[in-house]
């Protein structure tokens, strides 16, 4: 196994770990099945916890002056009692790195839930969260959020899981750790934070910096939320190159021109889509371990978490290869 920290995620319990959805069946996902020896799960049921039972009539959304979360067979307005539940559910979770959602469900889903026009008539007006989902984004929205089905999508799995296993060391750091801890933590990530974000990161490297001495609690309170903020959106491939050229400039003038040349050429393949950004990758470390090079061996830029992970099978809405 590898030297990973272990991520807490919240789960939505239909997604493998129980036969909880609205008629009685389990939802088969292989993103969790794959995660499941890295990662310890939290898996909920909100309608379930709520008592609503399985089977169970269907609830959905209707369009009012605020949304609300109705059973259209009893009548019952679930508006309140699931808003309840959620914040009281959430308020009790001390560590946790992520949430894995499923999508379209008027309690789990992220986004792209149904909002209809009534209890009765069933015209979609619009499309929102799920009041479980809307209160996850709203306590937890720096954290790694997705939902199944958006996981079949390379960048978005690559992403997701490079933030949880980031987030749970970053946890685990501020658990245990002090100021030398969070030092070490910045620098090993460096070239991880300038793909996502290099103002950010300079933004970071003042804290850690620390000219104004302020106490660990407070220069990592503030760093956590500039590192929620720097993982907000996938990284970009330009930015990928930025950083790929960054490294391989520590071996300019251990390299030949051919070598550097035929780097150039290969991060062109590169933006052009023909390779995949793990063969830049590869040569990088090839050079990182011929010329022995230390600081950047230490770089979770490498593989920010565990190889057993990673899966390169895509389900073509977007680029295939971060
Ligand atoms: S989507 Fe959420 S509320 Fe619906 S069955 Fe799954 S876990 Fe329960």
């Amino acid at each position: 196994m590898s030297d990973f920290p272990v991520p807490k995620v919240v789960v939505s319990q239909c997604l493998e770990f129980g036969e909880v959805r609205y008629n009685g069946a389990v939802i088969p996902d292989k993103a969790v099945q794959r995660m499941r020896p890295y990662v310890e799960f939290i898996p909920v049921c909100p309608e379930v916890e709520i008592g609503l039972g399985v089977p169970r009539e269907v609830i959905r959304i209707v369009d009012d002056e605020e949304q609300q979360l109705i059973q259209p067979k009893t009548g019952e307005n679930l508006t309140s009692t699931m808003k309840d539940f959620s914040k009281a559910f959430l308020s009790q979770l001390t560590e946790v790195d992520g949430f894995l959602l499923k999508n379209r469900s008027p309690t789990c889903g992220m986004q792209d839930v149904k909002v209809y026009q009534s209890e009765k008539n069933s015209q979609v007006v619009s499309k929102t969260s799920g009041l479980f989902a809307s209160e996850i984004l709203q306590q937890f929205g720096g954290l790694a959020i997705e939902e199944e089905g958006r996981l079949k999508n390379f960048t978005l799995r690559h992403h997701f899981l490079t933030k949880l296993f980031t987030l749970a060391s970053f946890r685990t750091m501020k658990k245990n750790g002090g100021m030398r801890d969070l030092q070490a933590f910045h620098s090993q990530n460096k070239y991880l934070f300038m793909a996502y974000q290099p103002g950010i990161l300079k933004q970071m490297g003042r804290l850690i910096a620390n000219h104004g001495h302020l106490p660990f609690d407070e220069v990592v309170e503030y760093y956590e939320e500039r590192l929620h903020r720097l993982m907000e959106k996938p990284a970009k491939s330009s930015a990928h190159v930025n950083v790929c050229q960054h490294m391989a400039g520590y071996f300019k003038r251990e390299l030949s021109s051919k070598e550097k040349e035929g780097f150039q050429s290969l991060l062109n393949q590169y933006v052009d889509e023909k390779v995949p950004l793990s063969a830049v990758l590869s040569v990088l470390q090839s050079w990182v371990d011929r010329f022995q090079s230390a600081y950047l061996k230490k770089q979770t830029y490498f593989t920010p978490y565990p190889l057993e992970l990673v899966e390169i099978t895509d389900s073509g809405k977007g680029r295939a290869y971060s």
